[in-house]
């Protein structure tokens, strides 16, 4: 089944299986951060619409936990027919109110096709268990059931697959699930509604607004309905969510901030880290949780590498997401821009010596020039906080020891790289390192079928892999007696 661009881009809340305004009427604007330009408007909800959607939600919940499991993986199944027929429309939406290259948002899309792909598989191994039994006329079973109402919070920077992430798994443990997309990028959010009617998916399963991110946050995390909270962005608000959520004691997934150090050692194959570097630092221009914020190179192979990543750098085509060839777009908004040119300024006034890039691209808008900055010294503010911009700071290491140290030197704990040829030192630093997802000359590591989560303050749960769909199910425990033996 198609859908052209205009029926995708929806400029109402999906709630109940309806297409709504928020109650006041009002919307906000959306703009393309490549442009400027004005691409629409969606509503500006607040905690009412919130509350009804979560009303709808739990009704839903009552009747879709004994959907069948296998008319739950065939409703996935059928997402993710959607996604991949729909692509092109899909991607386009995507790379028009995010920035980053069409190439990427196809990929993004496809991202969330697999997805819908992989829980609709693990949908059917949702096994509980028997467990050998302390008394001789009982019996002891543990089940799996799902947690409920879900409330969900996703950012700007992966607005497709961050909700296919949420909504996949909920679908196939018999969750319901409230959304609310990012301002910045409502529309892929949005699209999911639409997706989610194609597919058949019964009303009030799926429910997706968009609005005042702290009202709708507010009821969300209050409301004793929801069962579950799962939230991926930035470590600030994930923490206040993760608060608001106390009193009514709800599940907790968060993904949040990453200090992604990318180290390389002097026996590296210089080349492969370099390819790697390119991936990992500036992928969605810096702009995801996983991106390197921090390069390490060790003595012997700095000036060679630096060299090296300093021409692949500069041979990026930067512009328009639909462009030819373009590898990079802009940076999500101004905001980002005055915080990147903050981050430079401050290396530089400590001693960072620009090698290349270090100001706004001449393109204007969001675009800033990819930036190589050596010298890089632990005092500089990107040693400690996440820039998520095509900043690449270099610092220079003498030992083993040394780099696992700095490397871990930081609150956060999500990505990390590093490159060796060396097996004991594979080993040694991969067990060293504090890290969610570690990559060992691998620059992108991200997969459905591997567990995606943080360490210390990058987050709590796992989202994809095996693991993904247990933070959307409750484990119960059964005691049958009066067997008679
Ligand atoms: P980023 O730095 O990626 O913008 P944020 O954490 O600010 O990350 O945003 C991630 C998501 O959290 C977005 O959907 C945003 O609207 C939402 N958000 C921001 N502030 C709050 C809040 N106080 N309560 C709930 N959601 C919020």
């Amino acid at each position: 089944m198609l859908a052209n661009l205009d029926e995708f881009k929806k400029q109402a809340n999906y709630i109940n299986g309806e297409w709504v305004n928020a109650d006041s009427g009002e919307t906000f604007d959306v703009h393309n951060p490549a442009t400027g330009e004005l691409i629409g408007a969606v509503p500006n909800s607040n905690g009412t619409e919130t509350a009804r959607a979560i009303e709808a939600a739990h009704k839903a919940f009552n009747t879709f936990r004994h959907v069948s499991v296998k008319e739950r993986t065939a409703m996935l199944r059928r997402l993710r027919r959607l996604i991949i027929d729909n692509q092109e429309v899909l991607a386009q939406i995507l790379a028009e109110e995010q920035g980053k290259p069409i190439a990427e948002a196809r990929g993004e899309v496809r991202m969330s096709a697999s997805y819908a792909m992989w829980f609709a598989e693990e949908a059917r191994r949702v096994y509980g268990g028997t467990v050998p039994s302390p008394w001789a006329d009982r019996r002891i079973m543990v089940t799996k059931e799902p947690v409920g109402v879900v409330g969900a919070i996703t950012p700007w920077n992966f607005p497709s697959s961050m909700l296919a992430r949420k909504i996949a798994p909920a679908i196939a443990t018999g969750c319901t699930i409230v959304c609310k997309p990012a301002e910045a990028t409502p529309f892929s959010g949005l699209a999911w509604g639409l997706l989610c009617e194609m597919a058949g998916v019964p009303k009030g399963v799926v429910n997706i607004l968009t609005g005042d991110p702290v009202e709708i946050g507010k009821e969300l995390t209050a409301n004793p309905l929801v069962r579950k909270i799962t939230f991926t962005g930035s470590t600030r608000v994930g923490k206040i969510l993760m608060t608001q959520s106390v009193p009514t004691v709800k599940k907790i997934s968060m993904e949040m901030g990453g200090n992604a150090p990318f180290i390389v050692f002097d026996d590296a194959d210089v080349d492969r880290a370099v390819e790697g570097a390119m991936a990992s630092k500036y992928r969605n221009s810096g702009q995801t949780c996983v991106c390197t914020n921090r390069l390490y190179v060790q003595s012997g192979i700095h000036d060679k590498f630096v060299k090296k990543f300093v021409e692949a750098s500069e041979a990026m085509k930067i512009g328009q997401s639909n462009e030819e060839g373009v590898v990079q777009g802009p940076l999500i908004n101004e905001a980002a821009v005055t915080k990147t040119e903050d981050f430079v300024e401050d290396a530089v006034s400590k001693g960072g010596k620009i090698i290349t890039g270090g100001k706004r691209h001449q393109l204007g808008h969001g675009f800033f020039e990819p930036t190589v900055i050596t010298d890089a010294t632990l005092d500089m503010k990107f040693s400690k906080e996440e820039t998520f911009a095509p900043i690449a700071p270099v610092y220079k290491f003498e030992t083993e020891e040394e780099v696992v140290q700095m490397a871990n030197d930081t609150e956060f704990g999500l990505a990390c790289y590093f490159y060796t040829q060396d097996l004991g030192r594979t080993f040694r630093v991969m067990e060293g390192l504090e890290y969610g997802l570690v990559g060992v000359n691998e620059g992108v590591i991200t997969a459905v079928e591997a567990p995606f989560g943080g360490f210390k303050e990058s987050g709590v749960g796992k989202e994809g892999g095996h693991q993904g769909i247990q933070d959307y199910l409750e484990e119960k425990y059964v005691c049958i007696g009066g067997l008679g033996l």
